[in-house]
């Protein structure tokens, strides 16, 4: 369902951060990516949906090249893309429910929230989400008043409400503590099976990928150096 090509990112400065990056998604699975911290993992999931823009290669999802889209058309295609980030990018002064119904306007409209009135369908499903992650009852609450946890969670919900095909994660529990982290990872890949849903999620912490995914994927200064079963890592790569 995603496929990446000889995906190629070399910042203005020089910096290589992917050298012709091959990956194929199939479709529900859920891929963890690992590595040191510059290894590219950060600029691979954002060239997905580009929110950086690749130099050179493709970019699949499904039979459409993402890469090759006129900025309106790519637009369409990133509805299938929810993305979850390390600092939740909720806005604060909106509450848990209104971030999550602002899921329904992708991220690069999501202050359109404030004139728009959803139809009842959304505020339903909206609930439904809450209530599978534990938070229906803060649904009034402002984001502001959230633990990073509950932040957290209302991050997924806003990506879940898109009904996407694929979840970009990023970071999802560098901002968290041990036992969230755990909490935080069950949530995610229990979610993503139950909707069948692929998922790239970029972690840090390798102990974290090896609970809870079938794949992961070690990229190093920007090269895909392991590519397997998380029992297959070695601690010392
Ligand atoms: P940092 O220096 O950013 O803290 P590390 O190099 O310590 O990152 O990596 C963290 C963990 O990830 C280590 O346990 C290491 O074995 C593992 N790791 C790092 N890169 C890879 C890779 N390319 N393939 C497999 N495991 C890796
Ligand atoms: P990771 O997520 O694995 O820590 P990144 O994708 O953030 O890695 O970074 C990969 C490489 O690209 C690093 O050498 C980093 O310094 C460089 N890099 C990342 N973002 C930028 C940027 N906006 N401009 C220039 N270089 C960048």
């Amino acid at each position: 369902m995603l496929r990446l090509e000889k995906l190629v990112k070399t910042y203005k400065t020089g910096d290589q951060a992917l050298k012709a990056v091959d990956l194929n998604v199939p479709e529900g699975q859920v891929l963890a990516l690992i590595g040191p911290s510059g290894a590219g993992k950060s600029t691979l999931i954002r060239c997905i949906n580009r929110l950086v823009e690749p130099t050179s290669g493709s970019v699949f999802l499904g039979d459409v090249d993402l890469t090759r889209l006129s900025m309106s058309a790519l637009r369409r295609q990133r509805r299938r893309m929810g993305m979850i980030f390390q600092e939740y990018a909720l806005v604060e002064r909106l509450t848990v429910m209104e971030n999550v119904l602002s899921g329904r306007l992708g991220y690069v409209g999501f202050w359109r929230s404030f004139l728009r009135k959803y139809p009842q369908s959304d505020v339903d499903e909206a609930f439904r989400l809450l209530d599978r992650v534990g938070l229906a009852h803060m649904a009034d609450k402002r984001a502001d008043e959230l633990s990073g946890g509950q932040r957290q969670r209302v991050g997924i919900c806003r990506a879940l409400i898109q009904d996407p095909a694929l979840l970009l994660v990023d970071e999802p529990t560098a901002s968290l503590d041990p036992k969230t982290s755990r909490q935080i990872m069950r949530l995610i890949c229990e979610l993503c099976k139950e909707r069948g849903l692929a998922a790239i999620i970029n972690i840090h912490d390798v102990a974290l990928a090896q609970m809870f995914v079938q794949r992961v994927i070690g990229l190093r200064f920007g090269a895909v150096e392991f590519d397997g079963l998380p029992e297959g890592l070695t601690p010392e790569v």
